[in-house]
């Protein structure tokens, strides 16, 4: 739909829980220091929306996860990516439903331990998305093999550029691993390689 292909729709859904839960992580930390009511509020809410995008997210990934071609290096980052996500749903989804049920009820000390428990969640959050951004920027999961064969070669042509327009510092040449640019010597989904030991797993 619009273009959109699994990998895409988890990229953009990503936003709402890394948005969302922040902002509720940060508004319970004012809260619990100012012991403003509508900081309160805030946070709540931004706590159910959040783990809402939260199942959004994780339930795309899934789904990319199936689709994108990927070798054994991005495997690994995936697998640690998944275990992230997996975690933070667990921390905010246990939050969230804490909150439902409790948010009018808390003693201080119930109140501080879920601060204690969504600044953890922050925490996996945030490494959550370091490992989700390894796999984009550092090993181009989700782009297809195709988009990057031809990327490689439009990165080797000479180009110029208009009048009085200066050309920003060249970044290292991209080094052309014969396994990514001759035909055919790409891993594809169903069958890559796997170093010895490495479990038995589906995609
Ligand atoms: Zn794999």
């Amino acid at each position: 739909m619009l273009g959109y292909d699994w990998p895409r729709l988890h990229a953009a859904l990503n936003d709402l829980p890394i948005a969302l839960l922040l902002a509720a992580v940060l508004f319970d930390l004012l809260a619990l220091a100012t012991r403003r009511q509508s900081f309160r509020q805030v946070s709540f809410w931004t706590l159910v929306v959040g783990a809402v995008g939260g199942v959004a997210a994780v339930l795309s990934g899934l789904q990319a996860e199936d689709r994108i071609s990927h070798g054994d290096a991005v495997h690994r980052v995936m697998e640690t990516h998944e275990l992230l996500g997996f975690v933070t749903l667990g921390v905010f989804g246990v939050l969230a439903l804490w909150r439902l049920v409790r948010e009018n009820r808390m003693s201080s000390l119930e109140r501080t331990l879920s601060v204690v428990l969504s600044t953890s969640g922050a925490a996996v959050l945030f490494a959550t998305g370091v490992y989700g951004g390894k796999l984009v920027f550092d090993h181009a999961a989700g782009i297809p093999t195709s988009v990057l064969q031809g990327e490689l070669r439009e990165r080797g042509r000479d180009h110029s550029h208009e009048a009085g327009q200066e050309h920003p510092a060249a970044p290292d040449p991209v080094p052309a691993s014969p396994s990514v640019t001759e035909p055919g010597g790409l891993p594809d989904t169903a069958a890559h390689p796997h170093s010895p030991g490495t479990p038995t797993h589906t995609h």
